[in-house]
């Protein structure tokens, strides 16, 4: 099933007579199971693709749906509906309300999604090491921390769909191990993911990795 399908996106920002094409023509399609990686070098449009994708940035030109339905130029309430009940969304940063707790924002996910129970039982949180952090507030955790938190909530509600931005960017060796367990396990269960990553051990976990270069998917 397709899950996700990007089609010829365009994305350019504006910095008073500047124009900065951050994506030009991009198109993907993610089906059931399967994990795109995009690689590339900073600035070259992976976060305002990943966006784009969520329905946090609308494209210029060009068109995302997600399970069959638009998600490009609809309401934000249609938007939200769509990302709340598909998608697990981690970005670079600021993923978490800094006024609930750690279990109390996967809780908030797991309400939104629909789905039942707090997730108190899960064990993503030891698994990444956070097993004692979960009452913190994000403003309480390092950035490390923050991050790892961040990947949790967004797999809270077992989401058909992982978003996520640079999961590893800040976290040590073995942590990065259990991540990419986490993720090699929810791809074994049918979920789907499009990952940003500088990680080489990430992109090898995905079926596709895509190189960005200046907006575009380019051959390497
Ligand atoms: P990456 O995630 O690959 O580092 P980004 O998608 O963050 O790349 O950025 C792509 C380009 O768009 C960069 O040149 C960046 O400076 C620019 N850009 C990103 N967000 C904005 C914004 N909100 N306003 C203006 N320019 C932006
Ligand atoms: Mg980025």
């Amino acid at each position: 099933m397709t899950l996700l399908k990007a089609d010829e996106l365009y994305r350019f920002y504006h910095r008073g007579d500047e124009e900065v094409k951050a994506l030009r023509g991009v198109s993907l399609v993610l089906e059931t199971g399967e994990m795109i990686a995009l690689i590339g070098p900073s600035g070259s449009g992976k976060s305002t693709l990943l966006h784009c994708l969520a329905g946090l940035d609308d494209p210029d030109g060009g068109m995302v749906s997600v399970a069959g339905q638009p998600m490009t130029r609809q309401p934000e309430a249609a938007r939200r509906k769509l990302r709340s009940r598909l998608m697990g969304i981690m970005r670079q940063k600021d993923n978490l309300f800094s006024h609930l707790s750690v279990a109390e924002n996967a809780k908030l996910a797991r309400q939104l999604a629909g789905v039942p129970g707090d997730g108190s039982s899960d064990d993503v949180f030891r698994r990444i090491g956070l097993q004692d952090r979960t009452a913190s507030f994000p403003p309480q955790l390092s950035g490390g921390e923050r991050a790892r938190a961040g990947l949790a909530v967004a797999m809270a509600s077992n989401p058909k769909l992982l978003l996520l931005d640079e999961p590893t960017g800040e976290v040590d060796a073995e942590t990065e191990k259990a991540i990419l367990g986490l993720l090699a396990e929810y791809r074994a269960r049918g979920g789907a993911v499009v990952v940003a990553t500088h990680n080489p051990a990430m992109a090898r976990l995905a079926s596709v990795a895509l190189n960005m270069k200046d907006g575009r998917i380019v051959d390497v």
